[in-house]
């Protein structure tokens, strides 16, 4: 009897999911019971794998393009650290930078203590902050007695926000604290699909406030970090282009076929599996009996058009901002704020072109040259997409002057870099989690094709990292299926 030929498997996007996936793909040793170990296929056309997590070293510096940290308190991205080994690596935001500060009528000040996003945690730092007015404050401290909601439709971030916390700490703490992970219109933030943590808070505990205190009651000090939680954020001293490194050899070592091309299309094969159609001149296709797109939602919409209409219109719904960071060093004498803080965010009622400003060199070790300090100055998202139109020199121009009125800082710039993320970063609208369940089951339909990514269930890099392994998952476990049954790519009913 002919041995069958092993399985192949394409993954589309070498972004972190696609990444997570390939690995898990390619370590899936002599395959599940049933089914030989796949041949792997990894599609991406980028000069450099990782998708938006690129790091530059050079001259000393060591400038993280896109994300510079993640949430250590999920396991995922620690996980695919040490499978790298990485774990030596690891480490924290520095203690003394653990808190974030607000750019308040023309200073920075500190978030209050115990604030955590939409969680008042310590009355008293409320009472002691200057970043809201007496009234202000009052409304924010009477948010325990404010009834929890019954209605458990989705509502935004910022309805939830105001009727919970008032309209000014809406303003001055949670938009621009918001702003700066999701770079979104918080009018449309859905807090079902990015904050339902918060909701679920309200929920059980009936306030806010009342659920934070209880939980840092249970919390040793340095996990009790104002504004973002920084004790629980985490980088690898090298930097994260380090897992794209590692990774990319560990994939290459286990036989696993790195293409420099676009996928154009996605088609099911009457005979079984998909065809995978590249999108360059050169054109060509790729047939495989399993497919993970690990694509922002419009291109994967675009490459799965063919596969379903109405998965593709879903995805094709959810909306990606752009944005830009541009990374500026400077001598430390240059710049007059003490910098003594991971970053800053600015409300959007101050009126200023920055949606924030990360302290690179305060937050990691090695990030800057001796005597230099590094800031990275975001803008754009949702809310203000014509500014990360600008061109280079324009959009240099403008974070020198943010960062002139904003900390201080005068002079050339020692280190200038620009990175452009358009349509990098997902926006979770209002019923998002409904159009995500509507996507799952309609995937779920076809054997051997799996979504992963950003998009989906969480924009940060422990779920995307999650997404990709769980996308794997479900691929080799229709690899088991196929052998079976030798089954096809048609609809399972
Ligand atoms: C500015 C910024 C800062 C961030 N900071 C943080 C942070 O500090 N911590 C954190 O946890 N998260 C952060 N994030 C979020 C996180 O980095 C991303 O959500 C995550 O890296 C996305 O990974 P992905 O694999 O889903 O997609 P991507 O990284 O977007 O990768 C998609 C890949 O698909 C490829 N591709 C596109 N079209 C095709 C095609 N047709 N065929 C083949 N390949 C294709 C692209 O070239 C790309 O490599 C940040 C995001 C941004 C934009």
């Amino acid at each position: 009897m002919p041995v069958p030929p092993e399985p192949r498997v394409v993954v589309i996007g070498g972004g972190f999911a696609g990444l997570a996936a390939a690995d898990r793909l390619a370590a899936a040793g002599a395959g599940p019971a049933g089914a030989a170990a796949p041949r792997v296929v990894l599609l991406d056309p980028a000069p450099a794998l990782g998708g938006v997590v690129q790091t530059v070293r050079r001259d000393g510096w060591l400038v993280e393009r896109a994300a510079d940290n993640v949430l250590a308190s999920r396991p995922e991205a620690i996980a695919l650290f040490e499978r790298l080994g990485l774990a030596a690596e690891i480490v924290p935001v520095r203690p003394e930078a653990r808190r974030a500060l607000v750019f308040h009528g023309g200073r920075p000040l500190p978030v209050p203590t115990g604030f955590r996003l939409l969680a008042p945690g310590d009355a008293a730092g409320i009472r002691a902050t200057a970043l809201l007015s007496d009234a202000g404050k009052a409304r924010l401290l009477a948010e325990r007695d404010v009834p929890a909601r019954r209605d458990t439709d989705d509502e935004s971030l910022e309805s939830f926000a105001v009727r919970r916390l008032g309209r000014e700490a809406f303003d001055r703490l949670v938009q621009p604290l918001v702003a700066g992970i999701w770079t979104a219109d918080p009018s449309r933030l859905s807090m079902d699909a990015a904050c339902p943590e918060f909701v679920a808070m309200e929920r059980e505990h009936g306030s806010l406030s009342v659920a934070e205190e209880r939980r840092l009651a249970g919390l040793s000090a340095d996990h009790r970090g104002t504004g973002a939680r920084y004790g629980q954020f985490v980088t690898l001293g090298g930097g994260l282009g380090s897992v794209v490194d590692r990774a990319v050899g560990r994939l290459a070592a286990a036989g696993v076929t790195l293409v420099p091309e676009r996928a154009g299309s996605v088609t099911p094969r009457p005979e079984g599996g998909y065809r995978v159609a590249l999108a360059g001149p050169a054109g060509g296709c790729i047939d495989a009996d399993g497919v993970v797109v690990a694509l922002p939602a419009p291109a994967a919409a675009s490459v799965l058009g063919s596969v379903d209409a109405a998965l593709a219109t879903d995805l094709a719904a959810i909306e990606h901002a752009d944005s830009v960071v541009v990374a500026l060093g400077y001598r430390r004498d240059r710049v007059a704020h003490p910098l003594d803080a991971a970053g800053m965010v600015v409300p959007r009622v101050e009126g200023r072109a920055a949606l924030a400003v990360s302290f690179a060199s305060s937050k990691f070790a090695g990030r800057a040259p001796e005597g230099h300090v590094l800031l990275r100055v975001f803008f754009g998202g949702a809310l203000d997409p014509e500014r990360a139109r600008l061109d280079d020199a324009e959009i240099v121009h403008l974070a020198r002057r943010e960062l002139a009125v904003l900390l201080g800082a005068e002079g050339e710039p020692a280190l200038v870099e620009v990175a452009r993320w358009p349509g990098a970063m997902p926006q979770y609208h209002l019923g998002h989690r409904d159009r995500v369940a509507r996507i799952g089951r309609r995937i779920a339909a076809w054997r051997g094709l799996a979504l992963a990514g950003a998009a989906y269930d969480g924009v940060g890099i422990p779920q995307v990292i999650g997404s990709g392994l769980k996308a794997a998952e479900e691929v080799l476990t229709a690899l088991v299926r196929h052998a079976a049954d030798a089954g096809g790519a048609s609809p399972r009913g």
